[in-house]
Order: structure tokens, then sequence, then C-alpha cells
């Protein structure tokens, strides 16, 4: 996704950046694709550099981490990065210590792409478990049917692996007092 500074003849500006899922990749564990993104900006002018700070809003393509299938979620973040060329930002690297984000310009024009941002963006603001629902089911460990859909006859003892090594850990034990 580009932002154009040249498009501004003054600062401070503001703009809403609007995308699709053609606007960058998000090939990211459970986010298969960015479905679509609106990025608000307000942009200041400080010499050569040009700050940008606003919030992100996009609908992603994800994979439940349960039940593999897909779903829609909503996500919100807020942004805050620097646009200047990376010579600029290598030169002030050395005395700065700076947790910001920078984007950079391409080539001689005012134009940034700041697909880098966004996307690490949405990453951060997605939870780290995606889930399609609280109380996904997910899929059975035998035949792998989705158990949200369908019930399956399998016999599973449900329970926690936790308990499985407790359990066996308990039958030894019995096992060498029967044995002394
Ligand atoms: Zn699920
Ligand atoms: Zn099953």
């Amino acid at each position: 996704m580009i932002l154009d500074l040249q498009q501004f003849e003054s600062f401070p500006a503001e703009i809403v950046l609007k995308g699709d899922s053609g606007s960058f990749d998000l090939d990211y564990q459970g986010l298969k694709s960015l479905k679509s993104i609106e990025v608000e900006l307000r942009i200041q002018e400080s010499g050569e550099e040009y700050f940008c700070q606003g919030n992100v809003k996009a609908s992603v393509d994800v994979e439940c981490s349960r039940c593999l299938s897909s779903f829609d979620k909503e996500c919100q973040n807020k942004i805050d990065f620097i646009v200047c060329t990376e010579s600029l930002h290598e030169a002030k690297d050395g005395d700065v210590l700076d947790s910001e984000d920078y984007a950079y310009f391409v080539g001689g024009d005012l134009k940034a792409d700041i697909s880098d941002i966004l996307r690490q963006s949405i990453i951060l603001s997605l939870s780290l478990s995606l889930l399609c629902s609280e109380d996904c089911n997910g899929l059975c460990s035998q035949c792998g049917i989705n158990l949200n859909e369908q019930k399956c006859s399998c016999e599973t003892e449900n329970i926690d692996p936790r308990w499985e090594s407790l359990k066996k850990l308990s039958k030894q034990t019995t096992e060498n007092k029967e044995n002394s």
C-alpha cells in the first residue's frame, strides 16, 4: 500500500486510504489473507521527515487454530510511524535509540510503501489464539472431522493428556508395590 505525500499542498494533512485484498500479502500463521483495509492518517512534516499517526481497520480471512475452518475477523489498531528517506534514517540511527517504525520513500518521489507497517500492526492486533468461537469443538483427534459440524462415533476418552501421564504414573507405582 502506497502513501503518496506529493498530493498534499500543506501540512498537517489528513487522509483516509482504502484498500482490498490486493493491497499487500498477509501471509502469517493463521492469517490467510487481507480482505479489506482502511487507514486513517494525520501527517505532520518536520524537515525531511513526515510523522504519521492514525488508525488501521482491517478485515482478515483467518484460519481457526482449533478446527482449521476459515472465517472473517475484524481488527483495529493504532499506528505511529515516520516516513523519510532510508539514508536519512541510517544517518540518524547511531545517536538515537528509537522503537518507532519507519517507512521509506521509493526513488526520488514522495511515495512510501507502508505495507510492512500495516502488516505488522494487523498481526499485533489479532490475538495469538485465533478461534472461530470461544467454544470451538475442534477436530476429532481420531477421524479428523469438524466436531462443530458433525459428531463422529470414535471412542475418544476425553482425557486431558496431563491426566493421562498421571494415570500411567500411578499405575506404575501400584505395579511396583505389587512386585516388591
Ligand atoms: Zn474453530
Ligand atoms: Zn472421530
